[in-house]
């Protein structure tokens, strides 16, 4: 009979004495451990299962049957048997069968109770140690792996030599934000995690897709599976509980897809790629998913450059203010104008829509409308002083402002700062979807009122709910976008038949319109016709630079409305 003592049990403690963690790899050093002490338990056969439910620890569970060891001499049915209850409702049993014709007194049951425990305790050991592991390499919400997992993962294919079969899809959900901001920050983490499901359930053995924090998803799929991927994705139902009611929400995602090639620099650049594209679908609302070229790697090196660069292009003044005139319909005078901003870099003049969005994107912006505001203070100052009276000015706010509690008293204070009367500034703010900016922006264009300053709705008809905005907030101006201007001169322009209705609506709540981007005569006697009070245009004037603008001021220029 075997002892503690013994040599085989010597043996074979130490054959599962491994340096790995996995439970994977102690369950394949068994049948060799087992092997040493075989002879001396008269083991016939030793086979065991395992039952481990799906935990709050481990999301996927583990079953298992396996035969450990079985004697080439056959084994008897009198089966001795062990279960042992893991702590998460699992059980893992143990059936021992001895070498034919062979009957375990009770000494030798005891040795192999004593067997079953060890093996337990060292798969136990294994196992909690593993999950623990797990849990540092898992995305706390989704259970998808995370960002350290994908990472080792792709390490782990990269010293295969493998990964050049391989492509990053780097996802974001569309909308994700309005649900949160719509259904609650509850119903986006249930979409979080049922999407993460859903993810799960799409990706087979050798391929990985983590949760990249937010609403990011990051996959690395077999080359063959990526258009199978975007097609799974483009649109992904989920249903969500709201109240006694559920509700199924498409969740779709855009893409950046970046496929690995031979002699890929790391696979942080790997990931920076798929970003960069999806970057690049985002801005350019183009196509649902963008596959990786190297005009997207220049784009998002310039973005990089202008980010790095912008807080020194403030202090070297390196900004300047244009001024585009807004005409009087009826008068062809000016009536006002709008400050738009221009980056004079390295010799040319940059115009807004090249670094606007981007520094908008990194909470730069902010920073950038003060610096316009306090120019545009300077400038009006400039007039005052020599008696040039000038047109009321307006300067873009983005709606990233709104988030600051103090943002109408750092505005009065700018104003109050330059000695200038308030009656000549305007502040024009875009819609905005979500509700708290809603109530910012009707407490902001509130406070400014009562400080005598006007303020206006930016590209109107653009955005979500510009109706309610027309009836709730206590705006001045309401600047009519370029977009339903383009159409208005074509025939039967639907157009045409809502912006009439638009213009009367604001003339009715005592609101003035400014119509943005009119090109041509057709477009302005339309605008004129339907009692527009401002048109902002080509057909009048570019964005002019500050003297140019100045000497028009100054000289009571008129422009022909008379069309
Ligand atoms: P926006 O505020 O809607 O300004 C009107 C834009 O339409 C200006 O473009 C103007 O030059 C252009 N535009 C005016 N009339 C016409 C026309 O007849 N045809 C065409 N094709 N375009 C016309 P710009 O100056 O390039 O500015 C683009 C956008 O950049 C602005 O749109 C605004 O959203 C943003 N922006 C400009 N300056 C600032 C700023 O100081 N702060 C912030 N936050 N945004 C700014
Ligand atoms: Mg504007
Ligand atoms: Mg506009």
């Amino acid at each position: 009979m075997t002892t503690l003592c013994s040599e085989g049990y010597r043996q074979f403690y130490n054959a599962l004495q491994a340096e790995t963690v996995s439970t994977e790899d102690i369950l394949n050093l068994i049948p060799g451990a087992l092997a040493y002490i075989a002879e001396e338990l008269h083991l016939g056969k030793f086979a065991m299962r395992t039952e481990l439910p799906p935990s709050s620890a481990d999301s996927h569970g583990f079953n298992d049957f396996r035969v450990l060891y079985e004697s080439p001499d056959g084994f008897d049915l009198s089966a001795h048997s062990r279960m042992f209850k893991s702590p998460a409702k699992g059980t893992v049993s143990f059936a021992v069968f001895p070498s034919v014709g062979y009957r375990w007194n009770d000494e030798e049951k005891a040795s192999l109770d004593f067997l079953t425990k060890n093996l337990y305790i060292v798969l136990a050991k294994a196992r909690v140690t593993e999950m623990l592991n797990m849990r540092q390499l898992t995305d706390f919400l989704t259970n998808l792996p995370n960002t350290s997992y994908f990472m080792k993962f792709c390490n782990e294919l990269n010293a295969k030599g493998i990964l050049n079969q391989y492509t990053v899809i780097f996802s974001n959900l569309k909308s994700f934000n309005y649900i949160n901001q719509t259904l609650g920050s509850q119903a986006g983490d249930t979409v979080l995690k049922e999407y993460g499901k859903k993810l799960t359930d799409f990706y087979k053995q050798n391929e990985l897709i983590a949760r990249f924090g937010g609403d990011n998803f990051v996959a690395i799929l077999r080359n063959e599976n990526v258009e199978n991927y975007l097609n799974y994705i483009s649109k992904i139902n989920i249903t969500v509980a709201l109240g006694n009611q559920t509700r199924v929400l498409a969740i779709s995602a855009r893409s950046g897809v970046y496929p690995i090639p031979d002699g890929l620099g790391s696979i942080s650049e790997a990931i920076g790629r798929a970003n960069a594209s999806l970057s690049y679908a985002r801005q350019t609302n183009s196509l649902d998913a963008v596959w990786f070229r190297q005009e997207i790697l220049e784009r998002a090196n310039n973005e990089r450059e202008i980010i790095s660069y912008f807080k020194t292009a403030l202090l070297h003044k390196e900004f300047l203010v244009y001024y585009q005139p807004k005409v009087d319909v009826i008068t062809g005078r000016i009536a006002g104008c709008e400050a738009l901003v221009r980056w004079k870099r390295n010799g040319s003049v940059l115009s807004p829509a090249g670094f606007v969005p981007v520094l908008e994107n990194e909470g730069l912006i902010c920073d950038l409308d003060f610096y316009v505001l306090e120019r545009v203070c300077e400038h009006i100052k400039q007039w005052t002083d020599k008696n040039i009276v000038p047109a009321r000015v307006s300067v873009n706010f983005s709606k990233l402002h709104l988030r600051n509690p103090h943002l109408s008293e750092d505005v009065m204070n700018v104003i109050r700062s330059y000695g200038i009367n308030p009656d000549f500034l305007e502040i024009e703010l875009t819609e905005s979807a979500s509700s708290e900016d809603y109530e910012a922006m009707e407490l902001f264009v509130d406070e400014l009122k009562l400080n005598g300053i006007c303020t206006s709705i930016d590209d109107f008809g653009t955005g979500y709910s510009s109706l309610s905005l027309l009836k709730d907030l206590h705006v001045d101006v309401i600047k009519i976008d370029k977009s339903f201007v383009d159409n208005i001169a074509v025939t039967y322009s639907k157009d045409r038949i809502i912006l009439n209705s638009i213009i009367s609506m604001i003339d009715g709540l005592n609101m003035d319109s400014v119509a943005e981007g009119c090109e041509s005569a057709a477009q302005a006697k339309i605008l004129k016709d339907m009692n527009c009070t401002m048109i902002q245009g080509y057909l009048f004037d570019k964005p002019l630079p500050f003297d140019e603008y100045t000497e028009k001021l100054a000289s009571g220029h008129i422009y022909k409305t008379d069309l």
